[in-house]
């Protein structure tokens, strides 16, 4: 049976970071509501708006929009097999909603916390660019880019800084996932669908890690 591989982890944790590992490794589908956020915040509509000041505040764009993004961007094609999911669900009646399109698609779901000790996560944020073309992470303190400020594989890019990854947000957002985040790990592993990696390590060994988990369950990836 396909499953949908549920991220889990506090924001700085290496979701992102894995999920596009997965993606180029296992051929997988990354989809990051985040990302999705991102590039809607920058229209003009009333929507388009709202999200960006729920994401400059740090706050979760309500559960029903959220959803509806998910449910359409899983329905193409493909993401007929496996998919990641990157930063859904983030509360648990997204988790809910989950089980039901989980249900729906003939899926099965597991979750994998990434579990970053909370004192080293504001560094990691504060230190993440991203390249605005490719999308891939670096980090300022622990994975600088070749040249400083440019992505390795797109030189010609200037490497991107998060608006919402400055000390106060970041605050905020670690917040909101104690408080709404959180409570799914104890969803997850009271069904038996929770693995945890402990993500102390350089991101190539989180994703050995995080393969070899994957592998000891049955279902193919
Ligand atoms: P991320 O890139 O995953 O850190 O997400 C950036 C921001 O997008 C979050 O701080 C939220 O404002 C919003 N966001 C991302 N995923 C969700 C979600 N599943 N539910 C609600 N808001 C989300």
């Amino acid at each position: 049976m396909s499953r949908i591989i549920v991220l889990i982890g506090a924001p700085g944790a290496g979701k992102g970071t894995q999920a596009r590992l997965l993606q180029s490794f296992l051929g997988v589908p990354q989809i990051s509501t985040g990302d999705m956020f991102r590039e809607m915040k920058t229209g003009a509509s009333p929507l388009a708006r709202e999200v960006q000041s729920i994401m400059d505040a740090g706050g979760l764009v309500s559960d029903e929009v959220t959803f509806r993004m998910v449910q359409e961007r899983t329905s193409r094609e493909d993401c007929s097999g496996s998919y990641v999911l990157d930063g859904f669900p983030r509360t648990p009646v997204q988790a809910k909603m989950l089980e039901q399109l989980a249900q729906d698609q003939g899926k099965q779901i597991e979750a994998v916390l990434i579990d970053v000790p909370f004192d080293q996560l504001e560094k990691r944020l504060t230190g993440r660019r991203s390249c605005p073309v490719c999308g891939e992470i670096y980090n300022i303190f622990s994975k600088p880019p070749e040249v400083e400020g440019r992505c390795d594989h797109h030189p010609e890019a200037r490497l991107e800084h998060r608006s919402d990854d400055n000390p106060e947000m970041v605050k905020e957002r670690l917040e909101t996932y104690q408080l709404k985040t959180q409570p799914l790990l104890d969803y997850y592993a009271a069904t038996e669908r929770l693995r945890t990696i402990e993500a102390t390590g350089t991101s190539e060994e989180i994703y050995q890690e995080l393969e070899r988990t994957l592998a000891s369950n049955n279902a193919s990836v």
